[in-house]
């Protein structure tokens, strides 16, 4: 699927756009016809300022037609440390010595409860590589664990590539997306950086949504791990594996996640010559909002605030907030042994996080209707495609943030919190739709929960 000297071939074609043959991609993009490799490279390699600003222009034009001022909020839980691979970028690795930690039964609900207190309804569940410590039984049972005491709705799952047998289980316990980062698209480069690994075998992490689809899961979640190789090779990967799955299943990704390679132990950043930096990333955010508008973007808090504000603004649709990269990292208490995965930017408290995106006239959404009404694979596509969706998670935006404002907000946020969402219902068109929410949104705040959505 991924082949390598295509690729460059693209590439090395494009690598020199004239300006109209920008501008006539540009137009394409805004008439929303989907482009072609050579277009997405030629994006990639645009470098006049004028033209540069035109793609954040479209690609914040689609982020609103198709996303509005919405943006989903989630927080990842780490439950294990414990690694069997070396990547060679992660401060889990196996040569990295530390004590490992993974939580038990008692430990997952407490973190899951501690999750709900700060307003989450969904997470990402995140676990090392660890057959004999953490194998797919743990995972499973931790997942129960989190759906039957608390309030999370969603768990999207972050595990290694595995069999169809055990896709078929956590298709049973019924997740959300399964995440999993194919890191980088190169192979040799895959293959250096993840040296005596499980996880080094290139084509058995490159199919592993292959086998995720035969045992029954529709909704997958890609990612790179943008600094580990050439970020405009990375991108174009990202597309026809995208595209690959489309033609083979019907249904691609449904999200990608953009990590940028962040400082960990026993790494350092200069060992990487491939970071990229905030002009570049932001490029490839926003010409992946071009190129596949209807897959949902991923920025975590390894972003700054203000990176994340931008892009939110140009293609982001969902973001993490209040973060813990450390086993167990959601208590109250300071602890002593601390051991993250990498380096956080963003440390904002998630009411905090939330303040300021309503300040900037974003809508934070705990909506998880989707998962729960079946809404997923093809069928969500179809929905997104025809626009349809947008009708739907508006109302359940401004919904499920009522319910966060009532529940977590002190007085103050409560009053101009519950006024900003009544100023978003107002401006719904469709008056019957309106109509409903408004009243849905007064149940909510007389006290009525978990009806809606
Ligand atoms: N262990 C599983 C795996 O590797 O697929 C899943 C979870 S792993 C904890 C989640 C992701 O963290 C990895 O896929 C990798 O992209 C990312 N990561 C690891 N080290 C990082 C670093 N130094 N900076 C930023 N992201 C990193
Ligand atoms: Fe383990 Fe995942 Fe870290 Fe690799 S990225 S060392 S597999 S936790």
């Amino acid at each position: 699927m991924i082949d390598k000297n295509y690729i460059l071939d693209v590439l090395n074609k494009a690598s020199m756009p004239t300006h109209d043959e920008i501008e006539r991609v540009l137009k394409k993009s805004e008439n929303r016809e989907k482009l072609s490799h050579i277009e997405i490279a030629m994006l990639l390699n645009a470098s006049e300022d004028g033209q540069v600003q035109k793609i954040y222009n479209i690609a914040g034009k689609i982020k609103e037609e198709i996303y509005g001022s919405r943006v989903v909020i989630f927080a990842p839980l780490y439950i294990s440390n414990f690694c069997v691979n070396n990547c060679t970028y992660c401060g889990y690795r196996r040569d990295n010595i530390f004590s490992r930690k993974k939580l038990n039964t008692e430990e997952i609900k407490k973190q899951a409860i501690n999750l709900e207190k700060l307003g989450h309804k969904r997470i990402a569940l995140e676990v090392g590589e660890a057959p004999v410590e953490t194998p797919i039984e743990y995972v499973v049972d931790s997942i129960k664990t989190i759906y039957n005491n608390s309030s999370i709705r969603r768990i999207n799952v972050n595990i290694a590539a595995t069999t169809v047998e055990e896709y078929k289980l956590l298709h049973e316990v019924g997740i959300g997306t399964y995440i999993l980062f194919q890191e980088t698209y190169d192979r040799e480069r895959f293959e250096t950086v993840h040296p005596k690994s499980l996880k080094g075998d290139y084509d058995y992490h490159l199919h592993a949504f292959d086998r995720a689809f035969e045992a029954g899961i529709d909704d997958v979640g890609a990612g790179v791990l943008f600094g580990l190789a050439d970020y405009k090779f990375e991108v174009l990967s990202l597309i026809i594996h995208n595209e690959y799955l489309e033609e083979k299943y019907g249904v691609g990704f449904h999200t990608i996640s953009v990590p940028r390679l962040k400082k960990a132990d026993g790494m350092k950043l200069e060992d990487y010559p491939h970071i990229i930096d905030d002009e570049q990333f932001k490029r490839v955010v926003t010409v992946l909002r071009l190129a596949v508008p209807y897959v949902g973007l991923i920025l975590s808090t390894r972003e700054t605030k203000d990176i994340r504000e931008e892009l939110i603004k140009h293609g982001v649709s969902q973001i993490s907030a209040g973060s813990k990269t450390d086993v167990g990292g959601y208590h109250e208490e300071v602890l002593e042994d601390e051991h993250d995965q990498f380096e956080l930017s963003d440390e904002r408290s998630v009411m905090e996080v939330n303040m300021d995106l309503i300040a900037k006239g974003f809508i934070p959404s705990y909506c998880t209707a989707c998962y729960r009404k079946g809404r997923t694979g093809d069928r969500f596509m179809s929905l997104a495609k025809n626009g349809t969706i947008g009708l739907i998670c508006e109302p359940n935006a401004l919904m499920t943030l009522t319910e966060y404002i009532m529940d977590y907000g002190d007085s103050s946020f409560k009053e101009s919190g519950v006024q900003f969402v009544l100023e978003h219902a107002e401006k719904i068109k469709n008056q019957k739709i309106k109509d409903k929410l408004i009243e849905n949104i007064n149940r909510i705040i007389n006290g009525e929960r978990d009806l809606f959505f």
